[in-house]
């Protein structure tokens, strides 16, 4: 008796399951999802580039600590130098020259950092931009979706009350079966035995649940799918 409640139940809640896998695969509540989806993109590459950037700054103020530790120790070397020989002279001229060169070079490194730095904050706004209009769009779609919902709950208004009418009587342990099938969106739920096999997944089960199943309204599990098969 139990039973005929709970395939009643089934039987118009599998029109209501219908309308809500439709509006959950609708085009409104996938655009919403996409420009989620690509916003989190967004902010991942984001966080990629912000990561780079504090790479870039260290960078910069080691470098920027070099260049003048090098011009530091060059005007410390005019200060002591001596010239008493040629030698001398052309000895200062040489460390000098190789001063210079350093100096130089961690010019050059530090105008490619600069570089860097000023390409990643072009590119932070590239992103932010598209963050900007992801955010708008998601903004658009998700009302889009929210009206759509709403013409939905209002359509299945009448066939939720009945829903819960029904299962009223509806023993309990079934219902929460039933639920919780529906939930990991294994419906119907509730199948007949059909000549050794479960009416969903087609298996023979006969070894497994034949001896639970002997007089009409019986129930057992299918242990391959998970369903709940009765004798008819
Ligand atoms: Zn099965």
């Amino acid at each position: 008796m139990s039973l005929q409640k709970m395939l009643e139940y089934q039987k118009t809640d599998l029109v209501y399951y219908r309308q809500e896998k439709e509006l959950r695969e609708s085009e409104e509540r996938k655009r919403a999802v996409l420009c989620k989806n690509k916003f989190i993109e967004c902010n991942n590459s984001l966080q990629e580039l912000s990561k780079a950037l504090s790479g870039y700054f260290a960078a910069m103020q080691k470098l920027a600590a070099k260049i003048t530790e090098t011009e530091e120790m060059k005007e410390q070397l005019s200060a002591e130098a001596e010239f008493k020989t040629e030698d001398d002279f052309i000895q200062y001229e040489n460390q000098l020259q190789e001063y210079e060169k350093i100096v130089n070079e961690l010019s050059k490194e530090f105008t490619k950092v600069t570089k860097s730095i000023a390409d990643a904050a072009a590119q932070n706004r590239a992103i932010n931009d598209k963050m900007d209009a992801l955010n708008r769009e998601y903004m658009n779609s998700t009302q889009a979706f929210n009206k759509k919902k709403t013409e939905f709950e209002t359509k299945t208004q009448a066939i939720r009350a009945t829903l819960d009418n029904l299962a009223k009587d509806i023993e309990p342990n079934y219902l929460k079966q039933y639920m919780e099938l529906r939930k990991n969106k294994k419906m119907p739920a509730f199948v007949p035995y059909m000549d050794k096999n479960c009416g969903a997944c087609g298996m023979d089960i006969f070894i497994e649940v034949d001896k639970k199943l002997q007089n009409p309204g019986d129930i057992a599990e299918c242990p391959h799918c998970g369903r709940i098969v009765y004798k008819k």
